[in-house]
């Protein structure tokens, strides 16, 4: 591994430091995970060995039943002590090669060289029930040799928001990380105001970044790269192993993943907040819930981050962001492409693969808002029209996204006032697009009810809700009381099957705290 030019810390100096650091801590008895650690097998170089800091008085907060089943994992041992003792960073369980990646990244437009896990580890792999390989990792774990001026630590509110929207995502039916647990480390966290810290477990796919191929590509390291990219392949497209051009067929392969992922954020009105190329998976799952939250009424222009002053990564802005690091993937990609035989085209090439991203994402945003209006595909080439014009209308009257989306199935069932009452008194230009709608809806091959069902599985009810959200990470971290918050986890795990009880949950924010709606990053 060659010195960067500008100084940036050696990755062999890294890997002494960790000799140091990466004892052997005892194990942590029987939580029962069955490690098979590809990442730390194959791609040495591209990570430094190191191990939690551990935590002076852990306690859980909260532990993902489901997901520890779905793991094969027993959730009582995990919510004990052996398992809490893994949470908390205090214990590495048998089998588990706790390692801290290296990546790069694109931040707000401008290249860093060198990020990687400053606050995470990667414990390992396993492979869950249905046989997909998932990553274990830590997040909140302690100082890495990636930390730069960092503390390495993670906040009880960001923790458990992470946790919330992953669970919100995942139940949306959106490709996501996900929580296995939070733990309350015992710690204070130093930001503006000491806060009380913690620790998630996250499950994932796999921590690939489009940064980690940016890391090795803007050190010219074409052997780890070439590593790394078969890596990639072996994990989430493996039938492209023997493709003559697989690096090629790999960059579409994520581009085809993130031009779904994108659209179906549009369609549920989630804002990443920080659609960094570190934050951007291969998978094409959602990663690294910062400042993210959903649209409340419909605005393109919407930006909830503290510290996206531009709008780079504004709510409209995602398909295009989304796009943009694509292409740094291919660019990171090329030396590859070249290399397989390509040659002189592979530039064309790549560019015509990143460039195929709008018909993609085209593709499924008109595919997701065909399901949200309750339309079966068809040939019908006005349903993009009759979709734009709706959100032109939600935009225009400052509309609830989400209601107003859902409040279009009462009207399918001939009750137009729930629509109606989110609108102004008088909206000709609403009647006159309900009626083509229903003009559009009567000539689907779809009856009545199925087409009812399919909206009420297109269009949640129930989303995590920003005021909500606060309230609930509020109580959790100021006063320790985590009911508030249990409450909306189970909320937001049932989005689409409306309730009488929870009526309020599904209710907007008052106006003044929308207008001045804040998330901070990196907390
Ligand atoms: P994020 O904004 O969480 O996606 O993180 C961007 C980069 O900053 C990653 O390299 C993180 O590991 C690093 N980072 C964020 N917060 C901390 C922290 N408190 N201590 C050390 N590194 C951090
Ligand atoms: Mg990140």
């Amino acid at each position: 591994m060659r010195m960067a030019s500008d100084g940036t810390l050696h990755m062999d100096t890294v890997l002494k430091q960790a000799l140091g650091n990466a004892g052997t801590p005892a194990p942590a008895g029987p939580p029962g995970f069955a490690f098979d650690n590809t990442y730390a097998r194959d791609l040495e170089g591209l990570y430094v060995p190191w191990k939690p800091a551990g935590s002076p008085a852990p306690r859980l907060l909260e532990l993902n039943a489901d997901l520890a089943d779905e793991l094969g994992l027993d959730a009582r041992t995990l919510a004990g002590p052996n398992g809490l003792a893994v949470f908390a960073g205090n214990a590495v369980p048998e089998g588990a090669q706790p390692l801290a990646q290296a990546y790069a990244g694109h931040q707000f437009g401008g290249f860093s060289p060198q990020l990687g896990d400053g606050r995470a580890l990667l414990l390992g792999e396993v492979i869950d029930r249905r046989g997909r390989r998932r990553d274990l990792a830590l997040k909140g774990s302690g100082r890495t040799p990636f930390s730069r001026g960092g503390d390495g630590l993670a906040a009880v509110g960001p923790v458990l928001r992470e946790y919330l929207m992953g669970e919100a995502m995942h139940a949306l039916g959106v490709p996501t990380t996900r929580a296995l647990a939070a733990v309350a480390t015992g710690d204070s966290v130093r930001r503006e105001t000491p806060l009380p810290g913690a620790i998630l477990t996250r499950v994932a796919a796999s921590h690939l970044r489009v940064g980690t191929f940016e890391f090795f590509a803007a050190r010219s390291d074409a052997a780890l790269l070439r590593r790394l990219a078969d890596y990639a392949i072996a994990r989430h497209d493996p039938e492209l192993r023997a493709a003559p051009e697989r690096s090629l067929r790999l960059l579409q392969a994520v581009v085809e993943r993130q031009a779904r992922l994108v659209a179906q954020w549009m369609g549920f009105g989630f804002i990443h907040g920080v659609m960094n190329t570190d934050n951007m998976t291969l998978s094409g799952e959602t990663i690294d819930y910062g400042p993210c939250a959903f649209v409340e009424h419909y605005d393109p222009a919407a930006v909830f981050s503290s510290i996206d002053e531009q709008g780079r990564y504004a709510f409209g802005n995602q398909p295009r962001i989304a796009q943009w690091n694509l292409a740094r993937l291919a660019e990171s990609l090329l030396p590859l492409i070249e290399a397989e035989g390509s040659g002189s085209a592979a530039v064309e090439q790549a560019t015509e693969v990143v460039e195929g991203f709008a018909d993609r994402f085209q593709a499924h945003w008109l595919a997701s808002l065909r399901a949200k209006l309750g339309l079966s595909a068809s040939a019908e080439t006005t349903d993009q029209a009759l979709g734009d014009d709706y959100l032109e209308l939600l935009r225009q009257h400052r509309i609830d996204f989400t209601l107003g989306f859902r409040r279009l199935i009462d009207t399918a069932e001939g009750d137009l006032e729930p629509l109606r009452a989110l609108f102004p008194d008088s909206v000709p230009a609403l009647d006159a697009w309900l009626q083509r709608w229903l003009a559009r809806a009567a000539a689907d091959p779809a009856g009545l009810p199925e087409r009812t069902a399919a909206m009420r599985r297109a269009n949640p009810i129930y989303l995590p809700r920003h005021h909500r959200v606060e309230a609930a990470l509020s109580e959790a971290a100021e006063h320790g009381e985590l009911g508030p918050f249990r409450a909306l986890l189970a909320i937001v795990r049932r989005p689409f099957d409306e309730r009488a009880d929870d009526a309020a949950f599904a209710e907007p924010a008052p106006a003044a705290q929308t207008a001045c709606y804040r998330t901070y990053c990196g907390t």
